[in-house]
């Protein structure tokens, strides 16, 4: 171990397993840093400070000495299990540090807990900062994309700190701070939301080509490789080629073929879509997306359901531009998964009292997750030119995105109802964007029916006020005060 005792450091890493000996790793190796480690079973610091002696880390086995070791104001950044293990880690430091410190926690925790957390913390003088911190393992070590919330005086000391640990796009760090209290730990829950949503709709593309055009898994491969030299460019369509062209070694079949399709999932998409519920967002991308991942693993409603149809569909005819047609659908497709997943953002920085920088968060997301792709670029571009444009989808360049792919999106929609393929989020996608789009919505009726059965009342068209026709007597209309609209 490394010696302890006087405060050396100027930044410690609590909790030593993947992500935390990563981030850990990542913060030695910048210019500057001395990084103070503690973990609550000290096998793993043991084995971190043996493996890595050239981070030169300065490790303690009692949480004391961590406290020691570290230069004031301390600052200490927690990847623990999130939840109870987050809040255990939380409440010792809390009692050894003293006002102006900061508590960084990185892991995965609710914005909701994040919250909680920040004003329990905040009553003690210390600092707390909910960090959300994408890219996994490799981003861990090789620089992440940071999504901080706290305060803004807590950002003045950490911010250089978490820049000189995250990705670098275009000589631009990605980490910003976010806004106060949760907005860090929201934003990537919309993070990971909008990676459901891309991996759905990636996941209908390549079923379409290989139901409709028949291809091999490694042809469709080519063809993801080659979108991805277009607007496509993104991390995620890159490791789709990969696993596409991968062969499995046991059987020679592709691995695709041998993977059980049923896809599981660790909860952010499903809290994305809870909170939009409660915001009152339509994120039907996202929605499907989870919905898919739920479908898919329920095996038990699957067979029965498949053995009690007795007959598919034939898989339609289709031209040759079929595939430009699935990835024009696709674009159109993720143009509107980010503006759902933007709007929720939007809400929740209402809600919560953020004021959050729409364009800051396109740009930190090029580089360092998963969802990292030149498209963000367009969205940056879009909130430059206008800060509080409704939609993404009112903003020109997407405008006519979608306008030049349109056809092609109603054909491969069409095309999979027509054949009996699922693609619940380019239909769901095309059915928000015609809702937008259309003059007239049958929510008229809708409310016509509310105020039929439960006087919810309703408004007219062609007169301010809130109105109520008496449905059970001579069915009149009365002007009404207070709506419940
Ligand atoms: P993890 O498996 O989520 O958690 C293990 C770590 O938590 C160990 O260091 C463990 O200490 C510590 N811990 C658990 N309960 C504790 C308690 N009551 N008191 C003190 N320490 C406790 O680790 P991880 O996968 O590295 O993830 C760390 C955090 O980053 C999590 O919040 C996770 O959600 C988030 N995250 C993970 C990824 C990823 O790709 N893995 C990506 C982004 C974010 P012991 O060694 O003593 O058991």
């Amino acid at each position: 171990m490394a010696e302890t005792g006087a405060a050396q450091a100027n930044i410690g890493v609590v909790g030593l397993a993947v992500m935390g000996s990563n981030l850990a790793r990542n913060l030695a190796s910048r210019a500057g840093n001395t990084v103070a480690v503690f973990n609550r079973s000290p096998e793993r610091t043991r084995l971190l400070t043996t493996e890595h002696p050239e981070a030169g880390f300065v490790a303690s086995e009692t949480i004391e000495e961590f406290v020691a070791s570290l230069q004031k104001p301390r600052t200490a950044i927690i990847m623990v299990q999130a939840g109870a293990g987050t809040d255990a880690v939380i409440s010792r430091l809390t009692t050894l540090f003293e006002p102006g410190d900061i508590i960084v926690d990185g892991g995965n925790a609710d914005f909701q807990d994040t919250i909680r957390r920040e004003k329990e913390v905040r009553a003690t003088g210390v600092n707390f900062v909910g960090a959300g911190i994408s890219g996994g393992e490799e981003g861990a070590l090789k620089g992440p994309s940071i999504m901080p919330g706290g305060s803004v005086e807590a950002y003045k000391t950490l911010g250089p700190i978490l820049e000189s640990i995250a990705a670098v796009v275009d000589g631009v760090p990605c980490v910003t701070h976010i806004g106060t209290d949760g907005a860090g730990h929201f934003v990537k829950m919309i993070h990971n939301g909008i990676e459901y949503a891309d991996m759905q709709l990636i996941a209908e593309a390549y079923d379409l080509l290989r139901k409709v055009t028949g291809h091999s898994p490694a042809a469709i491969a080519d063809v993801f490789t080659e979108w991805n030299e277009g607007d496509l460019e993104s991390y995620l369509i890159e490791i789709t080629a990969e696993v596409l062209r991968q062969v499995d070694a046991k059987t020679g079949l592709p691995f695709i073929d041998v993977v059980l399709d049923e896809a599981g999932s660790k909860g952010t998409g499903v809290w994305t879509v809870q909170n939009a519920l409660d915001l009152g967002v339509p994120v039907g991308g996202i929605a499907e997306a989870v919905f898919a991942r739920a479908v898919s693993s329920h095996p038990e409603q699957r067979v029965p359901v498949r053995a009690a149809i007795t007959a598919r569909p034939e898989i339609a005819v289709v031209g040759h531009t079929f595939q430009d047609d699935v990835r024009q659908a696709l674009y159109a497709s993720k143009v509107v998964a980010y503006a759902q997943g933007f709007d929720a953002i939007i809400a929740g920085a209402k809600k919560y009292g953020w004021t959050v920088d729409k364009g800051a968060i396109a740009t930190i997301w090029r580089g360092g997750c998963i969802i990292r792709a030149q498209f963000l670029n367009r969205i940056v571009d879009a909130y430059a030119n206008d800060p509080s444009i409704a939609s993404l989808l009112a903003d020109p360049y997407f405008a006519q995105a979608v306008a030049d792919g349109e056809s092609a999106w109603r054909r491969v929609v069409s095309t999979a109802a027509l054949s009996g393929i699922p693609v619940p989020g380019f239909a769901s996608a095309l059915s928000y964007f015609d809702s937008l789009a259309s003059e007239r919505l049958p929510a008229a009726l809708v409310q016509g029916q509310r105020d039929f059965f439960g006087a919810h009342t309703y408004k007219r068209v062609d007169m301010p006020g809130t109105f109520h026709t008496l449905w059970s007597g001579d069915r009149s209309e009365i002007e009404t005060e207070g709506s419940s609209l």
